[in-house]
């Protein structure tokens, strides 16, 4: 059969291997750079379009020249006008949450590749959103004009900011550039969600300002959680306040001073009375432990231990250190809630390494619920890179 006629409508052409091509072919949206056949004269985060090596069409995608990650999809047709496409692409991104998204107004809107805006996140806390660019595409200054003006014609915002991971630009060999605001002075507003208030500051805090991932966790984990209770790694407090709904006393751990300084501005705002303790968590647990506290719920949540394929191994081990320590911990009848965020820990790996756990406490375990991230950071099926978040919550016999 002759390859299908070309209209790229004068993109760029990117040729990709027989091995690229089947992964594409698979669903999957990125090429490797190891599976580029050929990208001669391709400018840093152009639209291109891509072929097998036969010249077969496969669809048009966005193009770094740095990373490794070469080629990410945007579509399986031929696109000819990009700024309607990500317009487009951005109304689907709300028109999503607003169906999948409860009992908020904070939630991320748009989730790079799972939302097929590969390299843009944006989150929305109430009246303040924060995008943060992570490829040579979307750092195109047309880009941004055009993602800009779309978030704030559909969602109003008092205050649009950019928060940058520098290593990302150096990555994508961006010039160094700081976090800011793009449009609008508002930087501090009040968000809620399952009914507990949170404190945000734009341009503070770690990762992208809060942990919107773990919101739907939240209330699964308040839902089981009573007694006295222990929130480790809790930063903002975001599991300690929404177990201080049913439980009689709640201690919250992590080793950020500033962090526990918001959660603590956060209790305040929920009228609720919690102990923060500024400690490494694997010290504090190994001494509480062979102290022989003890409490009714806990909950890990510690940041990625694996950041890539290489320390899995020794990220299985801290994880089981943790969850030893819990369950150490726990009195008969209590719920732990474990967590990892290591999209290179598999869910399978994690739940071998808390049955370990178990195993070496002599403590028998029900899985009461195997839970992963909220909606409004979607899974998509073909693109395992896009699912990593972890929380089993377990209830201790
Ligand atoms: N549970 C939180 C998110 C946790 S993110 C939420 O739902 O919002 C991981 C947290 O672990 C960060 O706040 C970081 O400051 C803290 N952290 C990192 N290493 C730590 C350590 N060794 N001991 C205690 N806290 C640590």
């Amino acid at each position: 059969m002759p390859p299908k006629k070309l209209n790229l409508h004068g993109l760029p052409v990117v040729k990709v291997s027989r091995r690229g091509a089947n992964r594409l072919k698979d669903g999957h949206v990125w090429v490797y750079r190891s599976d580029i056949a050929q990208a001669d004269g391709v400018a840093p985060g152009a639209l291109v379009g891509v072929v097998d090596e036969r010249e077969k069409f496969l669809g048009t995608a966005l193009y770094s020249s740095s990373s490794q990650i070469a080629i990410r999809m945007i579509s399986r047709e031929a696109v000819k006008d990009l700024d309607s496409l990500l317009r487009t692409r951005i109304q689907e991104a709300i028109a999503y949450r607003e169906r999948m998204v409860r009992d908020t107004d904070a939630y991320r809107i748009v989730f790079s590749e799972a939302d097929f805006l590969p390299g843009l996140i944006v989150d929305r806390y109430n009246d303040l959103l924060s995008l943060q660019v992570l490829t040579q595409a979307m750092d195109i200054e047309a880009v941004r004009q055009v993602i800009v003006s779309e978030l704030s014609q559909r969602l109003h915002p008092e205050a649009i900011a950019e928060r940058v991971d520098p290593r990302v630009r150096e990555l994508e060999q961006l010039p160094a550039q700081s976090s800011g605001l793009l449009q609008g002075e508002k930087k501090n507003t009040v968000f809620a969600m399952n009914g507990v208030r949170f404190h945000y500051d734009v341009l503070g805090g770690q990762k992208t300002g809060a942990f919107l991932d773990q919101r739907e966790n939240y209330a699964a984990a308040a839902q089981y959680a009573r007694g006295e209770a222990l929130d480790v790694f809790c930063y903002h407090g975001g599991f300690a306040l929404h177990l201080a709904q049913h439980c009689a006393k709640v201690t919250g751990v992590d080793s950020s001073r500033p962090a526990l300084e918001v959660a603590d501005r956060n209790a305040a705002l929920n009228g609720r009375e919690i102990e923060w303790i500024e400690a490494n968590a694997f010290d504090l647990l190994r001494d509480y432990a062979s102290a022989g506290q003890q409490y009714d719920s806990i909950v890990l949540d510690p940041p990625a231990f694996a950041k890539g394929k290489s320390n899995v191994e020794t990220a299985l081990r801290g994880y089981k250190e943790l969850n030893l320590r819990a369950l150490k911990m726990l009195r008969p009848g209590g719920i732990l809630v474990t967590c990892s965020c290591s999209y290179h820990v598999s869910p399978a790996e994690f739940l071998g390494v808390v049955t370990q756990a178990a195993q070496d406490m002599h403590r028998n375990l029900r899985i009461v619920e195997n839970r992963t991230q909220a909606k409004d950071h979607p899974i998509l099926l073909a693109v395992p890179e896009t699912a990593y978040l972890k929380c089993i919550v377990l209830a201790v016999s």
